[in-house]
């Protein structure tokens, strides 16, 4: 079969992926095995100017200004209403920037990369500019198989909707629940994502997900659950651009990846466009934009050190960490600087 071309390949049309494309113009291919927005992973939670940047407001379910923390021994509740979160339905999301975007979309499942080329089941392309975006997978700059061996420590998500409403986003670090983990439930209009996340990248979380929800009175629909990164990883692997949760970009601590998934997204598209527009060499770009990921290696360190610390933290000292945080001494330090990230 002959070899199709491209001014630039991107796997992935999630989060990462939708992002890159939204900024590009030029001979562009966007890859995914489902159709965009038809494969929800996240409990879609992001600071509110997340989607009216992407110009998908109009996916916003519920806007949130408080963010609820449940420990074994305290509550605290954290006031966001400086930089409100929300809630979105994610097909809407993705349906909404993919509709900005001026690429060929084609559905089909990534096998790998051999010889530059990107093999698929619908046959093979080939690009100056290779974008992987496909999340934990890393289908191009994984090594060489599907899936592909982490590279970086993972963590397991496992989810499911129920009939709650609520008027916060409420976190319980509580190892009575699960250990070396969280649990969350973020309410969207008449229903709630409910969900686990194991540090640990436990993927067996039906049964304490089923308990959890039997505490809350509440019952499951349907689940869904994957993995997601707890460490920044390489940004490029030659010459390939790997951004989102292909990158480990996912901030560690709150597992917040939607929002560096747009950032870097933003930052990758803006300097492939330049690529395709001749005004930067790929090499130029590809040293770019690892700078500007590894700018940010501090960040993710930190969170990275206290997703550690809260792994191995007896239960009973979680309730005064999350009070000490919450101190307006402490707060107006992190909390601010928390919340910046990824702003312009
Ligand atoms: C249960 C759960 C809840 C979460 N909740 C939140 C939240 O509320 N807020 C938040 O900010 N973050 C949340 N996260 C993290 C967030 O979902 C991820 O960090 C984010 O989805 C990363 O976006 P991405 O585009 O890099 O990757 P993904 O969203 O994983 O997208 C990768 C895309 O690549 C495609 N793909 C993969 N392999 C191939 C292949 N071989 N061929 C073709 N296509 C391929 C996939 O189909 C997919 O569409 C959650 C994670 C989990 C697991």
């Amino acid at each position: 079969m002959p070899t199709r071309e491209y001014d630039a390949i991107i796997v992935g049309a999630s989060f990462a992926g939708l992002a890159v494309a939204r900024e590009l113009r030029g001979k562009v291919l966007l890859v995914d095995r489902h159709e965009v927005g038809s494969h929800q992973t996240s409990a879609c939670g992001t600071p509110l100017w997340v989607a009216e940047r992407l110009g998908v407001k109009e996916s916003v379910i519920q806007v949130h200004t408080r963010v609820v923390i449940h420990t074994p021994s305290r509550t605290v509740t954290y006031d966001t209403s400086e930089s409100p979160y929300c809630t979105f339905d994610y097909r809407r999301f993705c349906r909404g920037v993919l509709g900005q975007c001026q690429v060929h979309f084609l559905r089909t499942a990534v096998r790998g990369l051999e010889g530059g080329v990107v093999e698929t089941d619908a046959g093979r392309f080939e690009a100056p500019c290779l974008i992987d975006a496909s999340g934990w997978h890393r289908a191009l700059v994984g090594d060489g198989g599907l899936p592909a061996a982490p590279a970086v420590p993972l963590s397991f998500g496992l989810e499911t909707e129920a009939h709650y409403s609520g008027e916060a986003l409420y976190f319980w670090i509580d190892p009575g629940i699960l250990r070396e983990g969280a649990a969350w439930l973020f309410p969207a209009g008449a229903q709630s994502r409910v969900g686990l996340g194991s540090y640990a990248g436990t993927p067996k979380l039906r049964a304490p997900l089923a308990r959890f929800l039997r505490t809350l009175g509440l019952a499951p629909t349907r689940f869904h659950g994957t993995y997601f990164p707890a460490r920044l990883g390489a940004p490029i692997a030659g010459r390939i651009f790997a951004v989102g949760d292909a990158a480990g970009q996912c901030l560690p601590l709150t597992g917040e990846g939607i929002r560096p998934a747009a950032y870097f997204g933003r930052a990758c598209g803006q300097l492939v466009q330049s690529v395709i527009a001749g005004a930067r060499p790929l090499e130029v770009a590809l040293d770019e934009y690892r700078r500007r990921v590894l700018a940010c290696r501090r960040a993710y360190r930190l969170l990275r050190a206290l997703q550690r610390g809260v792994q191995r933290m007896p239960g009973a000292w979680l309730g005064p960490l999350a009070e000490l945080g919450n101190h307006p001494a402490i707060r107006g330090y992190w909390w601010p600087r928390y919340l910046r990230f990824g702003q312009p």
